[in-house]
């Protein structure tokens, strides 16, 4: 079981089962949603994620037609991301987790949106946009 919360620790969540892949999303809305480079991303079996506190917290905002973003109202955290297209998978924040998830980010996508300010330093593999399915759908694992 992994945990995680908002900043305010209003909104909690548990994950029980297999998570991944992980990701760096360069895009430009996981910049500006995060104020940050880049958001490190997990995908979420929806099955496997459960809310435990602060649901009600959660405001629902649609970020580009079938993508929904969630943020606690009190404290502003980015909480999971859901797709209409794909409404079996969570996109979560990683920075949101309290427990190691046992996974890291295997490679960065949207580098052409990449911030100017910020360079890659890693030998992680770069993709200007979301790699294949069969890719994404991965276990996580960095090979
Ligand atoms: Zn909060
Ligand atoms: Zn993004």
């Amino acid at each position: 079981m992994i945990t995680g919360s908002c900043l305010c620790g209003g909104v909690r969540y548990a994950i029980d089962g297999k998570i991944g892949p992980a990701l760096n999303c360069h895009c430009s809305m996981c910049r500006k949603v995060t104020g940050a480079a880049f958001r490190s991303r997990v995908a979420v079996p929806t099955k496997h994620f459960c809310w435990i506190a602060g649901e009600d917290l959660l405001t629902r905002y649609e970020s580009s037609p079938g993508t929904i973003r969630t943020f606690c109202r009190v404290c502003g955290s980015t909480l999971v991301s859901m797709f209409d297209d794909n409404p079996n998978t969570l996109g979560l924040p990683m920075g949101t987790l309290e427990d190691d998830p046992g996974i890291r980010p295997a490679f960065h996508v949207f580098v052409g949106s990449k911030a100017s300010w910020f360079e890659i330093t890693d030998e992680l593999p770069q993709y200007d946009a979301l790699p294949a399915a069969p890719m994404v759908r991965t276990d996580g694992s960095s090979s």
